[in-house]
């Protein structure tokens, strides 16, 4: 799509012009009013020059007489005196008689025409223009100068290189949702005959990077309208009423442009909650803006074309007022991709670069578990990226699955030199970790070991890839999960009998999973189907928030700790048990520093050592 920038000239533009003006009838127009500077002198030097016969041109008025030199060089000015043999004298000293200068303005019309003038277009031009910019913003109160009232939308028009669902892959749900919306823009009558009205707004909502702004141009695209594009936080302006201005601005423009998409990104910045309290200060602001978009949506009839698309990956903490029936009454998971949706996005940007043919996109997308359509098309890049840097004309599939670990783990730590004893610590906990695993039922595949350090921190890990998308997981899955994560600390324990602060990740991970069962899933008997944390936000992080009393919550911690602990003995019995198997495959690793899965299940089951 193509952006048009509307040709926007800020007011100072034009208050430029006027100075610029002002300055220059300053310094041209009035000099010349006031041209020829005269020199004053006495009747006696006017006299003096008359005898000497210097005198050139002679101009006799009632209250002065101008002259000039015979060279006529310079311009004298005398006072009159009782003469009457002036004209005769000057007569016979050669004296011309003539106009020397015009007869100087007045001191009103001088002060008219530098003074009151400039200030008279100066104030003109700014009424004018004020007027016009609260028509633009709707006419209502704060509009002000410097555009400021403006909204700032960047319009888009159609272009042969729109976006089409075609670009976004997988997402089909919300693609289907959303055809009705083109369907709508390209025969309105159908539905209107029907007496069917579109929905004024849609909330499309879902984690970052998941392609809601493509969905919404590819709605644009489809239909062949207008696309406009503003981001909630750009209404937020420094002065309360602006960001209400720019609303109206915005909803202007779009009703000249109809049919058309509005797209209103991170629609959480304007749409939080309204704070019930009457505490006014720092939300002032917003809630106006807020208002005026509610009144904006109220205000505009149905079927009038356009269609506001909003996207926010806060859904729970946007203003009820906005979700009522007639504003962004119906809402649009895009949701983060399955393996199927993985795999197609992974090949739409794959067209992009040149990837070798034996690239196998099912793998990569199984490795990428869990990624957004973002973070997989950043892979492809990074990819392209890394065969150009080894001078490779295509993509491998070695170049795609490092470019996967370096979004998991980042780029390899070329120059970290471990010792000795780390290298073999490292070498058992990451063992410990798979062999774990492996020796339980239900647990993802190991796919790679890896001992070499990475710029996160981590000084090696182990890839666990499931082979399809798992939706639910048991509780005995849960806790086998716990047991892998303890497994890397109860390696160390097991083989060295002390242990390192390597674990710090995965006892994070592992006391998450523990309290999750508890607190949100139902998994312990004393608790039941009781929820005592609330997710705040299940597309950034997930966060929980507690719902119970301090005594439940003490419950809960030690609950934690138990289930930790248990899977911790497990973990350390399995290694125990396996012993031998722990110790060939940590040597293995550790002379190698990066062993596949294949290997790994090799050694495990009884083969021999490639
Ligand atoms: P959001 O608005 O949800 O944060 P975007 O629409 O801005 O995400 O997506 C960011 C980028 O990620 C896009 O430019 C595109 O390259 C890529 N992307 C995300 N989802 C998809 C998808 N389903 N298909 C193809 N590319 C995608």
């Amino acid at each position: 799509m193509k952006e048009v920038k509307a040709p926007k000239r800020p007011l100072i533009y034009y208050y430029c012009i006027v100075l610029l003006i002002i300055l220059l009838f300053n310094m041209i127009v009035t000099p010349m009013l006031s041209q020829r500077q005269l020199t004053e002198v006495d009747y006696g030097t006017f006299m003096e020059m008359i005898e000497e016969r210097d005198i050139g041109i002679v101009q006799v008025e009632d209250t002065q007489i101008i002259f000039t030199d015979q060279d006529e060089t310079t311009v004298y000015k005398t006072s009159p005196m009782e003469d009457p043999t002036l004209t005769q004298r000057l007569y016979e000293a050669g004296a011309t008689f003539d106009r020397i200068i015009e007869e100087p303005a007045s001191p009103l019309w001088t002060l008219f025409l530098t003074i009151v003038l400039p200030i008279l277009i100066f104030v003109g031009l700014g009424q004018y223009m004020s007027k016009k910019l609260m028509e633009q913003a709707g006419g209502g109160k704060g509009s002000m100068a410097f555009g400021m009232g403006k909204s700032s939308a960047k319009v888009y028009v159609q272009s042969t290189k729109g976006i089409r669902f075609s670009d976004v892959a997988g997402e089909d749900e919300a693609k289907e949702s959303l055809w009705e919306i083109v369907d709508y823009l390209h025969n309105p009558e159908k539905y209107t005959q029907a007496g069917a009205a579109m929905p004024k707004g849609i909330l499309l909502v879902g984690p970052p990077g998941t392609g809601k702004t493509m969905l919404a141009k590819a709605v644009a695209g489809e239909a062949n309208v207008p696309f406009f594009s503003i981001s909630g936080s750009e209404f937020v302006e420094m002065f309360v009423g602006m960001g209400a201005s720019k609303v109206r601005d915005l909803f202007r423009q779009a009703k000249e442009k109809a049919p058309c998409i509005v797209f209103i990104d991170e629609i959480d910045a304007i749409g939080q909650k309204r704070s019930s309290g009457s505490v006014s200060g720092g939300n002032d602001e917003r809630e106006q803006t807020l208002n005026q978009l509610l009144t904006e949506m109220d205000g505009f009839e149905e079927n009038t074309g356009v269609i506001i698309l909003a996207a926010t990956n806060r859904p729970e903490a946007l203003d009820p007022a906005l979700t009522r029936p007639g504003r962004f009454d119906r809402r649009v998971p895009v949701e983060l991709p399955d393996l199927a949706g993985r795999e197609a996005i992974l090949k739409v940007h794959a067209k992009k670069i040149k990837a070798a043919d034996d690239v196998d996109f099912h793998t990569i997308a199984r490795m990428a578990a869990g990624a957004s359509g973002e973070e997989l098309a950043n892979m492809i890049k990074e990819a392209a990226l890394r065969a150009g840097r080894s001078g490779s004309t295509v993509v491998n599939q070695s170049d795609l699955e490092e470019s996967i670990e370096v979004v998991i783990a980042g780029y390899q730590k070329k120059n970290a030199v471990l010792s000795d004893q780390e290298k073999k610590a490292v070498s058992y906990h990451e063992i410990g970790h798979a062999l774990v695993a492996a020796l339980q039922d239900h647990s993802a595949p190991v796919q790679k070991i890896t001992i070499i350090p990475r710029t996160s921190g981590a000084l090696g890990y182990t890839m666990q890839v499931d082979t399809g998308d798992k939706y639910l997981l048991t509780k005995e899955e849960i806790e086998n999960k716990i047991a892998t994560y303890t497994g890397g600390r109860a390696a160390e324990e097991v083989a060295f009998g002390q242990i390192t602060t390597g674990a710090s990740n995965d006892i994070e991970q592992a006391t998450k999973l523990a309290r999750a069962m508890i607190a949100r899933y139902g998994m312990s008997e004393d608790f039941d189907m009781v929820a005592m944390e609330t997710v705040q936000n299940q597309y950034l992080g997930g966060d929980a928030s507690l719902a119970c009393s301090p005594q439940t919550q003490k419950e809960i911690d030690q609950k934690v700790v138990e289930l930790v602990k248990a899977q911790h003995q497990k973990a350390r019995k399995l290694l125990e048990d396996n012993r031998d198997k722990l110790d060939e495959l940590a040597r293995f690793l550790y002379e190698k520093e990066t062993i596949t899965g294949e290997e790994f299940m090799h050694i495990l089951t009884g083969g021999e050592q490639k």
